[in-house]
Parts: structure tokens; C-alpha cells; sequence
């Protein structure tokens, strides 16, 4: 064969389907072109590899276009035995040499790329033998000395060691969440008992997180079987749930439960216990295929677009020494781990559930996923006490700022945890004006029930920060009811109000309690915390929403200018631009110049000129008060001049008023549980300090409120740092089309 190729990357996705894949080929297809190498797209899998031809070929900007909100894969999967043969892959080789490849990225399960891995060592020896066969020639064998690879981790279990997140996963979460509401009202209308099986042979993620996120009563996970007896166990539960006026009741089990054992625990021997012991009408839903279906979730779109862009910046730099790595993600980054330790230690989980080791099979999960399972029964469990401590504490939970997803989720988990630890939960209605007035509530079990699914927030929230003269209203209220605690769920005016009491607490003696802020804002604009409760479904909505104007648009040369949500804070439009494959992004972080509108108009104008049939350009509510989402749309439709046609769409209040996403509400659950555990621990040392919590770089931290002004941008309302400015660039690469073909840089 001659050596006349450039040498290229391949991109395949293997074994079982997931959403989010499309998102990675793309990013994989975009980055490479925009640095100016050759990616080519093995169609089926590693069957495609082998069978070579057209199942090989190279992909362009535009063929990966509109694929990002489609599930599944579009280059297709397959299981392909052949490939475990060395004869199958000395094909495969031949194959790719034909088309210059020898960097690949595999998008599969660990399967997939425990094969890739084989392929990698054997690669060599391989093409000794098609030298020595005379398939291919020796200087082409000297040129690719070497195969390198990327794994990116399709996989809707989020079963891999190494990533916190696999493709697919969050969005199976929100069909299996989806699921468990819609039950849950059919369950709750019969007063029935429902048992829900969902995916995962070795890992219970799934079922761990949709029992939090869906409120449910019971699960059973692989990782850690319940106790023995636990037919009883669950049957208390349960029936302590219906007596404190829980209408519905369901168990979530992951496919692969066993008992201590080691013996298969089945949905329907579930269902069995449940309908003889407690005399219910239960039914047994086995979710299957459902949970790969359907659109990815924003997350798995933005993920998926992250690992794809940085496997090819990884492959581009690779040497042929260099180690395979897996790219996934890591503490909310894109995060590198040796691909095969990776895969090692994922079978090592299976194995030692084979071997009846729980406790490391747990431990090799990672430290949250215990946490989480831990909060789980608590709050599935939680019941006013029935031993109150000596000295009963009075929390208090309100809300302030505006609306956010996830709110009721936290409130539930912080007053059902409450409850648990035998303090007296009260709830104050209506933010900060119904505390002076006196809108102060105990809160019983009973009285959350249902909130973890509910957008909106039952307690009431508003913007409004105390006044000065209003302090002593807020003391007297404190006072009067005992406050011994206060847990404030909002946004920036929430922490704003939290910060002034606590400035106060000299002058005001009330004041002198713990005091802790959950971060709740779909602006994500808060101090301490990488992520806000409610960012997630408004990201969600705005990525659904996106998808339906494009589609609406696509009869039409037409450019689209939406605006969304965020006050002083980019990070909704920067999301949900890499989410949605806009072609611009404008955040008041950035603001907007009159030069760059110029240059976007051009850009337009010559992609509309070249076939470009829509632009879509999404606006953060306040990148520039003159340079209006109006004002664009006229600049943009006078500009255009008849060559395409301009729409504007303000999408309002529909971003804040979803229902939570599964991640919200998980999220809720775990802030909320330590909140209630610093202001427990904080009352029975006799302290009282001011704080916030947050999320940051993967583990649950709390802030002192007193230094919260060091971290803030006071004037724009918003954190100094802001982590996710840094996915800009990755936003640039996937919406610019590809310069002119720059010399090859491999
Ligand atoms: P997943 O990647 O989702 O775990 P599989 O385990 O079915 O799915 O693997 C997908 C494909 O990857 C297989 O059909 C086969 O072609 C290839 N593969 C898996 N394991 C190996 C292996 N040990 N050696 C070679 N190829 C493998």
C-alpha cells in the first residue's frame, strides 16, 4: 500500500447504545477538523473495523450537524465477536491503515475498551504480520509505529471506576425519575404499592440516585445487600410510612440486587413479600429500554461534547509511549485516569460482589455514593424520633430569593432529617416578610410529603432582603418562636438577608444562632458552590425549548435570537449554547461591542450564503442593556437583507418553573442533609456561626458568611471565580466551522 495518507483519527462507538454518544462524535469530529487533522467515523462498532470499506469513512463539519439532542448513536453500535479474535483485529488493523488512522477514540462500555486495550498492545505485532503477509508495506508499518487511544465511557449504569459520570447516565436518571413520578401519582391515587426495576447488574447508581430523586421508600442495590431480615425491614417501612399519611409507597431495585447471600433478588419476589405481609395491591414495573431512550439531558450533552473536545486535544498530543488514558469526568472537569486501571477496578467492584465483600465494593464506589446511601435511609427512613434528646431544638427553614427548582426537594430532606434527630422543623411562609409576620409553622413528616418532585416551593420565596428598620421584627419573631436554628434555601438575596443577620447579631441577640444558606438559584450565581439547586432543570428547559425552535426553523433560512435567563450571570446561556449547538453566545460577563455584532452579522451572512439554513444565537437576559434581544433581531434582519429572516425568543419564566431534574434533586437532598448536620453539631458545641454550603470540586464544603464579601463580585451579584468561563473555548471550537485545512500536525 502506498504511504501517501495523512494520518487520521477514528471515532467509534461500541457496545451498548447511550445517550449523549452523538455529542461526543461530534465534539470528536469538530475538534479535530478545527485543528486541522482527519477523523474518520467507524460505522457499527468494532464490526465495522473489521469489515472496513464503507463502514469507514471520513466525516466533515456538517455531517455531525443536528445529531447532538438525538439519542442513540448515529454511526451505529454492535457487539462484534469477531473482534475478539486476533484474526479479526489483524483485519481491523489492515483496515484503518487504509485510511491513515492509527489514534482512535472508543466510545463504549468497559468491554469496548478492554478490547480497545488489546488492539493497542497487539498493534504492533499486528502489523508485523501484514508486512510479512505483504497486506500492507513497510514504511506504511514504520509510519504507525503505534495505536493510540482515548476512552470516553458510554455506559448508562455509571459504572466505570475513575469517572464520575458515564455518557447516558444522567439522562437515564431523568427517564427513570420521569417513571417514578408518573407512578408515584398513580401509585398515590389507589393508595398502591408499586416496585420499580431499573438497570444495573453491578452498580446500583440508578437506583440509588432515582430512590433519592423520585422520594421513594426502599432500595436494593448490588453493592450493598440489604441486611438479613430485611423482608421485614422494608415491611415496617413501609407500613410506618402509610401511618404517618404517605399515600403511595414504592421500592426502586437494580436489576443485579442480591441478598447477603449472594442469591438473585427478583422485582416480583419483592412484590410477593409486600402483597403478603402488608396486604397491598402491589405491581411490578421493569423499566428496561425505556432508560436508554429518548434525548440526552443537557449534562450529557455538555459532558459528552467535554471528553470528546479533550480526547482529541490528548490523541493529537499523544507519543506512541504515551498511556491510554480514559477521559472522563472528575470533581465537575474533564478528569484523565490510565484507561486500564480504570477498567480493572471496575471489574474489581463486580468481583468483589461475586466474592460477597461489600463493604469494599462500596468503598470502590466512592465516598459520596456511601454518603449518598447513607442519606437515603435516613430520610427514607426518618421519623419524628421517638426519643427526643434532652434539650429539643427548634430549626427553622425558609426560602428566599427567586424561584428555584428543588427548593421543596431540600426543604423535605432538611425537615424529614430534622424530625429525625428529634428536633421540632418549622416552616416559615412567605421569605422574610412572612417570617415578621409571623408565618411560622411546626412542620410534620406528614406535612412534606410529595415535595421532592415539586417545582415551585411550597414555603413561599421572595426577593426581599430585611430592612434595617425590619430587624427588630425579625428578632422578635426568632425570639418568640424559639429559633434555636435557621436553614435559609435561596439565592443571592437569601444570602444577602442570611449576611445582614449575621452582621447584626450584636445588636440583635436573636441573631445569635446558627445560620447556614443551601445555594438555590437557576442563575447559578452563588458563592461556595460550583452548582446551584435549580441550574440543572433550567439548563434542561432551555435545551428542551432550543431543540423545539430549532426544528420549528428548519423549513427556513432563518436565524434565531433566544434569550435566556441568568441576571448578572453567563453560565445558563454558556451551558446551554455548548448543550445545543449554538453557533453564538453573548454573556454579561463578556458584553457585547458593536464590532462583534458586525462580525457576527458577516459570519452570518456568509454561512447563510454557503447552504447554512438556520444560526441560532443565544443571549443572556443582561449581556448589555442598550444591544437589546430586540435590537439584535432588527440589526440582524436589516443586515441580512432578505437572505434569511430574523426571530426572537424571550423565554421567560418557563426557565424557573419545572419540575426538578433528577440531579437537582439529589443535590438538594445531600446539601440539605448537611445542613442539618452542621446546625446539630453546631448547637451541641453552643456555637454559632454564620455559614454556606456548597458544592466545589466534587465535595459537599461550608463557607464562613463572614467572609463572604472576599468572593464576591458585590456589584454583579456574582461568585469572582466562576469555573465554568473556562468552557468557552470548547463553546468556540464546536460552533466555528473548521479554517481551511491547515498541514497536517500529526
Ligand atoms: P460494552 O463496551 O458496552 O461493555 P461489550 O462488552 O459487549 O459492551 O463489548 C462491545 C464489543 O467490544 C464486543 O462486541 C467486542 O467486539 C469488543 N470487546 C469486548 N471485550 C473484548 C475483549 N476482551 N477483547 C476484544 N474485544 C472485546
Amino acid at each position: 500500500m502506498a504511504n501517501i495518507l495523512p494520518t487520521s483519527i477514528g471515532v467509534l462507538t461500541s457496545g451498548g447504545d447511550a445517550q449523549g454518544m452523538n455529542a461526543a462524535v461530534r465534539a470528536v469530529v469538530r475538534a479535530a477538523l478545527h485543528q486541522g487533522a482527519a477523523v474518520h467515523a467507524i460505522l457499527e462498532g468494532y464490526q465495522g473495523m473489521v469489515d472496513g470499506g464503507e463502514r469507514i469513512r471520513p466525516l466533515s463539519w456538517d455531517d455531525v450537524g443536528s445529531i447532538l439532542h438525538r439519542g442513540g448513536t448515529v454511526i451505529g453500535t454492535a457487539r462484534c465477536p469477531a473482534f475478539r479474535e486476533r484474526e479479526g483485529r489483524l483485519t481491523a488493523a489492515r483496515n484503518l491503515l487504509k485510511h491513515g488512522i492509527d489514534r482512535l477514540v472508543v466510545i463504549g462500555g468497559d468491554g469496548s475498551l478492554t478490547g480497545a486495550n488489546l488492539f493497542r498492545q497487539e498493534w504492533p505485532g499486528l502489523l508485523a504480520e501484514l508486512v510479512q503477509r505483504g497486506e500492507i508495506d513497510e514504511p506504511t508499518a514504520q509510519r504507525h509505529p503505534a495505536l493510540m487511544i482515548a476512552g470516553l465511557v458510554g455506559s448508562i449504569d455509571n459504572d466505570m471506576v475513575g469517572t464520575d459520570m458515564t455518557i447516558g447516565a444522567d439522562s437515564a436518571l431523568h427517564r427513570i425519575v420521569e417513571a417514578i413520578d408518573a407512578i408515584t401519582s398513580t401509585a398515590a391515587s389507589h393508595q398502591r404499592t408499586f416496585v420499580v426495576e431499573v438497570m444495573g447488574r453491578h452498580c446500583g447508581y440508578l437506583a440509588l440516585m432515582s430512590a433519592i430523586a423520585g422520594g421513594t421508600d426502599y432500595v436494593l442495590i448490588p453493592e450493598n445487600p440489604p441486611a438479613e431480615n430485611w423482608e421485614q425491614e422494608m415491611c415496617d417501612l413501609l407500613r410506618n410510612g402509610r401511618a404517618a399519611g404517605r399515600r403511595d409507597s414504592i421500592v426502586v431495585i437494580a436489576e443485579g440486587s442480591c441478598d447477603r447471600d449472594g442469591k438473585p433478588i427478583s422485582s416480583d419476589y419483592v412484590r410477593q413479600v409486600l402483597q403478603d405481609r402488608l396486604g397491598e395491591d402491589t405491581r411490578v414495573t421493569i423499566l428496561g429500554h425505556v432508560q436508554r431512550g429518548g434525548k440526552p439531558s443537557a449534562f450529557d450533552r455538555c459532558m459528552s461534547t467535554l471528553v470528546g473536545h479533550a480526547a482529541v486535544q490528548d490523541l493529537l498530543a499523544a507519543t506512541p509511549d504515551s498511556e491510554p488514558q480514559m477521559i472522563g469526568m472528575r470533581y465537575n472537569r474533564v478528569g484523565r485516569a490510565p484507561l486500564m486501571q480504570c477498567v480493572e477496578q471496575t471489574h474489581a467492584v463486580a468481583r468483589r460482589i461475586a466474592e460477597k465483600d461489600y463493604d469494599s465494593a462500596m468503598k470502590l464506589r466512592g465516598g459520596s455514593f456511601t454518603e449518598m446511601f447513607q442519606t437515603f435511609k435516613a430520610i427514607a427512613g426518618a421519623l419524628p424520633s421517638v426519643m427526643p434528646p434532652a434539650r429539643p431544638r427548634r430549626l427553622a427553614v425558609i426560602h428566599g430569593g427567586g424561584l428555584a427548582p428543588g427548593m421543596n426537594t431540600a426543604a423535605r430532606a432538611a425537615v424529614r432529617l430534622g424530625l429525625d434527630r428529634g428536633h421540632t422543623m418549622l416552616g416559615v411562609r412567605g421569605s422574610f416578610d412572612g417570617l415578621i409576620a409571623g408565618q411560622i409553622d411546626e412542620l410534620s413528616w406528614g406535612d412534606v410529603e410529595g415535595w421532592t418532585a415539586m417545582g415551585g416551593a411550597e414555603l413561599g420565596t421572595t426577593r426581599q432582603v430585611p430592612a434595617v428598620e425590619q430587624l427588630y421584627g425579625v428578632a422578635r419573631v426568632l425570639e418568640t418562636h424559639h429559633v434555636d436554628g435557621l436553614l435559609i434555601i435561596g439565592g443571592w438575596t437569601a444570602y444577602k438577608a442570611a449576611y445582614t443577620l449575621y452582621g447584626e447579631r450584636e445588636r440583635y441577640p436573636a441573631f445569635k444562632i446558627p445560620i447556614i444558606c443551601l445555594p438555590a438559584s437557576i442563575d447559578n450565581n452563588l458563592p461556595g458552590s460550583e452548582l446551584s439547586i435549580g441550574a440543572d432543570t433550567a439548563l434542561n428547559v432551555i435545551v428542551e425549548a432550543l431543540d423545539r425552535i430549532k426544528q420549528s426553523a428548519m423549513a427556513a433560512r432563518r436565524c434565531f435570537v433566544v434569550e435566556v435567563m441568568g441576571r448578572n450571570c453567563g453560565y445558563l446561556a454558556l451551558l446551554s449554547g455548548l448543550a445545543s449547538g449554538a453557533e453564538r453566545i453573548y454573556l454579561p460577563e463578556e458584553g457585547i461591542s458593536l464590532k462583534e455584532l458586525q462580525a457576527d452579522v458577516e459570519r452570518m451572512i456568509e454561512g447563510f450564503h454557503g447552504g447554512r439554513r438556520f444560526y441560532l444565537a443565544i443571549r443572556n437576559e443582561r449581556a448589555n442593556p442598550q444591544y437589546t434581544t430586540d435590537f439584535m433581531r432588527r440589526l440582524f434582519e436589516e443586515e441580512g437583507d432578505g437572505l434569511f429572516d430574523v426571530r426572537q425568543s424571550i423565554l421567560g419564566h418557563v426557565q424557573q418553573g419545572a419540575n426538578p431534574s433528577p440531579f437537582d434533586r439529589v443535590l438538594a437532598t445531600r446539601l440539605a442533609a448537611h445542613c442539618i448536620d452542621f446546625l446539630t453539631q453546631e448547637l451541641e458545641r453552643g456555637s454559632s456561626s454564620g455559614a454556606y454550603i456548597g458544592l466545589a470540586e466534587g465535595k459537599v464544603t461550608i463557607s464562613k458568611l463572614k467572609q463572604m464579601l472576599d468572593v464576591v463580585d458585590l456589584e454583579h451579584r456574582r461568585p469572582l471565580e466562576q469555573w465554568w468561563l473556562a468552557l468557552r473555548p470548547v463553546m468556540e471550537t464546536m460552533a466555528r466551522p473548521a479554517p481551511p485545512r491547515a498541514p497536517d500536525p500529526l
